[in-house]
C-alpha cells in the first residue's frame, strides 16, 4: 500500500491547533508506519511539495504571504481539511476585521495601543502585506473537510486521521461537517 503523504500548514492562527496535532502522542508513531508528513512546521521543509494526498490547514488568510501559499497548497493537495475554526470561520484571527482596511489595523497595533507610539513595519518587509479582511480558507479555495474546534483537540483530529488511513471519506461522524 501506498504511504500517505501528508501535510500541516500554518497561516493565519495561534499554532494552537498544531499544539494540539502534537497531542496525538504515540499515535504520532502509528501514524509514522503508514505515513509521510512531507510538510509541516517543525520538519526542514522549505518548499511546500507536489502530490500531498492530505493537508490539515491551520488558520485564517489574513495576507498575501497567506494567500499566495493557500493557492499552492490547493493546487498539490487532493484532501484539504480546514483545520480548527480560524481556518474554517476566520475566529480568533479575523477579529481584526472590524476594525477596518489594513491602514487602521496597523495604526491601531503600531501608534494607537502602543508605548511609545511606533509606526508599521511594512515598508522594512516584516510585516506581510494584509488582505482588506481576515478570510476563512473556504473563501479563497475549496475545501474538502472542515475540522472544527479552537482547537479541535488530539482524539478529533485521530478519529479523522485513522479513517482517512483507513480509505474512508466523509461524513465521518457527528464532529465533522463536510460542506460543499
Ligand atoms: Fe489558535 Fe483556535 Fe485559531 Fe487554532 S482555531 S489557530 S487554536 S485560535
Amino acid at each position: 500500500m501506498d504511504r500517505l503523504r501528508l501535510a500541516t500548514v500554518w497561516l493565519g492562527g495561534c499554532s494552537g491547533c498544531h499544539m494540539s496535532f502534537l497531542d496525538l502522542d504515540e499515535y504520532l508513531i502509528t501514524l509514522a508506519e503508514v505515513a509521510d508528513i512531507v510538510y509541516c512546521p517543525i520538519i526542514d521543509a522549505k518548499e511546500y511539495p507536489r502530490d500531498v494526498d492530505v493537508a490539515l490547514v491551520e488558520g485564517a488568510v489574513a495576507n498575501e504571504e497567506n494567500r499566495e501559499m493557500l493557492l499552492r497548497v490547493r493546487e498539490r493537495t487532493k484532501f484539504l481539511i480546514a483545520f480548527g475554526d480560524c481556518a474554517g470561520a476566520g475566529n480568533v484571527t479575523a477579529m481584526r476585521n472590524p476594525l477596518g482596511d489594513p491602514e487602521s489595523v496597523l495604526a491601531r497595533s503600531y501608534v494607537d495601543t502602543a508605548e511609545p507610539p511606533s509606526s508599521p513595519p511594512v515598508a522594512a518587509g516584516i510585516v506581510p502585506i494584509l488582505l482588506p479582511r481576515v478570510l476563512p480558507i473556504h473563501r479563497v479555495v475549496n475545501v474538502d473537510l472542515f475540522l472544527q474546534g479552537c482547537p479541535p483537540s488530539a482524539p478529533r483530529i485521530r478519529n479523522v486521521l485513522e479513517q482517512i488511513v483507513a480509505g474512508r471519506r466523509p461524513p465521518f461522524d457527528d464532529m465533522v461537517v463536510r460542506f460543499g
